[in-house]
């Protein structure tokens, strides 16, 4: 079989190669013949050496779902055939206080599937059970596949931040995550939700974002977010704002844009760890703010409830669908915003 490889740490390194088909590590494992697997940014940031976390050479790829082919003797939950996705929390301690909290997810030993070990942009992945799930009758492949970053979204938006019916959000960001938040924000009962973009947005984000929950895209280079946010809240403020643009500018202007009282709500990585607040402001307006990271084993449940029976139509978000072969024209268009999600498809080859 064939995988996306990383190679050698380093800026570029990435390559399509030849490797064995996995075995079992354990009783307890499956093997997952891959049906979809998703790019996600931390695959160019992992591309462009911009995410310190990784161990080559290695499988790209943490987004993704299969039927499973193989089940070790001591696999309880699952069967062969059955359609599932795994999340990425390979070798988490299971003993830190983190671990024993639930939050596995944050684990400073955990190794996920296309950094940590092999991932999913080949044709076969091992997994141990206990990071499985069964996807929904009639939830296909590649929705499926996008399940971790749904999760992400689930996570930050119903979990951390605790959005609440008739809540106005503004979201910072329209890539995967901002969007996502967007349908998870509306699916929870939220009133209205903006969205900032870049010019680059508009021709693609913008309008899948639209479809996907919301109602009003600004696009940063054209007008002032900030006071959009106060048209649409009658001059007071957004009650949750999602940042997922990881942007400087967007970042300081969160504070303005929430109400007294408010909320804000951080996933998004920067390029550089040091980040602008309006730390007066945010006292004064006695903000509360939280800062997510990954998914929590509830999120993923929850995403794929959502899945099986949301009335939006999920596959707008999924803009290209192809082979390994053609890695650098996708990663380029999603680097680009000339698409939102792209799906590797094994079957594609046939
Ligand atoms: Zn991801
Ligand atoms: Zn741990």
């Amino acid at each position: 079989m064939k995988g996306l490889m990383k190679t050698a740490k380093g800026p570029g390194h990435v390559e399509v190669r030849d490797l064995d088909k996995p075995g079992l590590p354990g009783n307890d494992w499956v093997l997952i013949k891959i049906k979809a697997a998703g790019i996600c940014a931390t695959d160019i940031h992992i591309l462009h050496d911009e995410f310190p976390r990784y161990w080559p050479p290695v499988v790209l790829g943490h987004e993704f779902s299969g039927e499973i082919e193989q089940v070790g003797a001591g696999v309880k939950r699952f069967r062969v055939g059955d359609r599932v996705v795994a999340e990425p929390k390979n070798q988490a301690c299971g003993v830190c206080d983190v671990c024993r909290e639930g939050k596995t997810q944050l684990c400073i030993h955990r190794r996920a599937p296309g950094w940590g070990v092999h991932g999913a942009m080949t044709d076969y992945i091992a997994m141990p059970e206990h990071l499985l799930h069964k996807i929904p009758d009639g939830v296909p492949y590649d929705i499926a596949a996008l399940c971790e970053p749904l999760a992400v979204a689930v996570h930050e938006v119903t979990e951390r931040a605790r959005v609440e019916c008739s809540d106005i959000v503004a979201i910072t960001g329209a890539g995967p995550i901002g969007i996502l938040a967007a349908f998870v924000a509306k699916s929870c009962g939220a009133h209205k939700v903006l969205m900032t973009g870049i010019g680059r947005s508009e021709a693609i984000r913008f309008p899948v974002a639209k479809g996907m929950g919301v109602d009003v895209v600004v696009n940063v280079e054209k007008e002032d977010p900030v006071r959009r946010v106060m048209e649409l809240t009658n001059g007071k403020g957004a009650d949750l704002v999602i940042e997922t643009s990881g942007a400087g500018a967007a970042i300081l202007q969160t504070v303005e844009m929430a109400k007294t009282c408010g909320r804000i709500c951080a996933i998004g990585l920067g390029a550089k760890d040091l980040a602008s607040l309006k730390w007066n402001s945010a006292m004064f307006k006695a903000l509360d703010l939280h800062f997510n990271f990954s998914s929590s084993y509830s999120s993923w449940e929850k995403a794929l409830r959502l899945m099986a029976s949301t009335p939006y139509d999920l596959s707008k978000v999924i803009t290209h669908r192809t082979t390994i072969d053609h890695w650098e024209q996708v990663f380029h268009d999603i680097q680009n915003e000339k698409g939102i999600k792209g799906m590797f498809i094994p079957t594609l080859d046939n």
